[in-house]
């Protein structure tokens, strides 16, 4: 080369290109849906994932398994769809998620929100792919466990943090006993409508554990009805998981609450599912702006049959926690939303007869960063309904659990223990629980592998990573390009 000649420049590899359109979730018509309880999504056909699969630019860095709370290598299952390769993405899928016939449905895919392509488009359908992986893929597995360890682990509830507990522990060779007060499992995942899953989905997770040392224990209240220090003291369990959630109704604390017509949203829920009987009425008022109040109009609808659901909320839409998704669906399905208005009591003699609000204005935001409202003097209407469904929140039982365990409550309600790995003040116990339940999964994950040092450490030896629950000879491991969590 001669000393002025230029070096032709390398040539770049094109980006790959992004196509922005996803491939359409079909669903259920309005008309139809809202008469009974039929699922709504439909799964994609093969063909269908395979497209959508084939959008997914296989990012060098897993922006949506980082954000994914049980780092579940969705990455990878798209990776395997694109190719036809369904068994294989099942097997990916359910190597890291023993709760994926649930999550396929109800997750709120925080994948999806961290995924590059919706900067420039819709996301690819992540959630729904798993889906499609387990309708066409071999979903029936069971899962190995591991030399037994002979120590014993007691969880209590089982909810999505007591069964992921279960799980993670007994594929590692540790005998677990689960204790649960009601006579069903899933805990909250119990209440989700038939619409989006049903308690058919947690057995088909739950039948996968078949071989697995985890004994079942059902309508047992520990604490009530089974003295917690017992566990230790007596059955001689070596660490104890506290996985209660939030199984409480949280009311409003207006006059009128206790009216015949007024329903706690959890019982509603449940009920329905279980075909327990509920009276609803033509005119129904359902108070609150989060996922549960979301769920409670759509089942009201459902259940009214033909009759009018407003939902009351105090903040604006754009305060309102409920996932998107789950507000436009109620909004296709005709619900009145009323912003801006707060209950100030529940009118009626022997029975609900209407719900008297006040107009709210927002003020600055609070510490969460959600503008407050503030009353709007003489702004007093009543809405005419005949039955009110309370949907402001959930809260934890504490009975029985004593003050030398040192439980912080979250703002949500369930109880943490405070040290690393949610340790509670009381060494060899811990507690947990999450927002949603794959990351109530998350937390179960994070505690799953203390639990495992706490009693690696008993036996002498080093903790090891999770083996393959599928018996494979690879243990877990973050996949290539895994740089650091992305919390959403
Ligand atoms: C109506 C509704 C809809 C929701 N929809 C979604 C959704 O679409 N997607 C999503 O990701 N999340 C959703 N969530 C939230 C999700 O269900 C919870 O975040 C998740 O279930 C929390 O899991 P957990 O295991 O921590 O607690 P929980 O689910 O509350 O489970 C705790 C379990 O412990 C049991 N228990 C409590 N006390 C005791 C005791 N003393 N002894 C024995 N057992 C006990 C309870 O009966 C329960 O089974 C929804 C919640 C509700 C209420
Ligand atoms: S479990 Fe939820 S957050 Fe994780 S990959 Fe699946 S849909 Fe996404
Ligand atoms: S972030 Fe989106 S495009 Fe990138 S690997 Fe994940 S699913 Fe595929």
């Amino acid at each position: 080369m001669t000393p002025d000649a230029v070096a032709a420049p390398t040539p770049k590899t094109a980006p790959p290109k992004l196509n922005p359109v996803r491939v359409h979730i079909t669903e259920e018509a309005v008309k139809d849906r809202t008469t009974d309880f039929r699922e709504v999504l439909h799964a994609y056909s093969k063909e269908d994932a395979v497209l959508e699969a084939k959008r997914c630019i296989q990012c060098r860095r897993p922006w949506c398994v980082e954000a994914c709370p049980i780092t579940q290598d969705c990455r990878e299952y798209i990776r395997l769809i694109a190719d036809g390769d369904f068994p294989g993405a099942a097997r990916v899928t359910l190597q890291e998620n023993p709760l994926a016939t649930c999550l396929c449905k109800v997750c709120y895919h925080y994948c999806e929100d961290s995924c590059v392509v919706k900067k420039k488009g819709v996301p690819i359908a992540i959630r729904h792919l798993k889906r499609a992986a387990l309708e066409y893929g071999d979903s029936d597995l069971a899962y190995v466990p591991s030399k037994p360890k002979n120590q014993r682990v007691a969880v209590v509830g089982a909810g999505p943090a007591g069964l992921m507990m279960a799980w993670e522990l007994a594929v590692r060779g540790y005998s677990i006993t689960v204790f649960e007060q009601e006579h069903r499992y899933g805990g909250l995942m119990q209440t989700i409508p038939a619409y989006r899953m049903t308690d058919a989905d947690v057995e088909t997770d739950r039948k996968r554990f078949r071989n697995l040392d985890v004994t079942f224990v059902d309508d047992t209240k520990v604490g009530r009805e089974y003295p917690f220090d017992k566990l230790i003291r007596e059955d001689g369990y070596q660490a104890v998981f506290i996985a209660i959630g939030t199984p409480s109704h949280r009311s409003l604390g207006v006059p009128g609450e206790n009216l015949p017509g007024v329903l706690p949203a959890l019982d509603f829920l449940k009920h329905v599912n279980q075909g327990i009987p509920v009276t609803v009425g033509k005119e129904v008022v359902v108070i609150g702006g989060g996922d549960v109040a979301m769920d409670s109009v759509r089942t009201a609808l459902r259940e009214s049959h033909g009759g009018r659901v407003t939902l009351v909320y105090r903040r604006s839409r754009q305060e309102m926690p409920a996932d998107p998704e789950e507000v436009h669906g109620a909004e296709q399905e005709g619900i009145r939303f009323l912003f801006l208005k707060a209950p100030l009591r529940i009118a009626g003699s022997n029975h609900v007869e209407g719900l008297v609000v006040q107009s709210m204005e927002l003020g600055p935001p609070d510490a969460g960063g959600r503008r407050t409202p503030i009353p709007v003097p003489g702004s007093e209407e009543t809405i005419a309904c005949d039955t009110v469904v309370v949907a402001v929140g959930q809260k934890a039982d504490l009975t029985g659990f004593g003050p030398e365990l040192d439980l912080k409550l979250t703002s949500q309600g369930w109880p943490e223990g405070k040290g690393k790995g949610f340790e509670t003040a009381v060494p060899g116990i811990f507690a947990a629980g999450g927002r949603s339940v794959v990351y109530a999964m998350g937390a179960a994950m994070e505690v799953a592998n203390a639990i495992d040092a706490y009693l690696s450490a008993k036996r002498g030896e080093a903790p090891a990573p999770r083996p393959d629950p599928l018996g494979g000879t690879e243990s877990f491991h973050l996949p290539p390009g895994y740089t650091a969590p992305i919390r959403v």
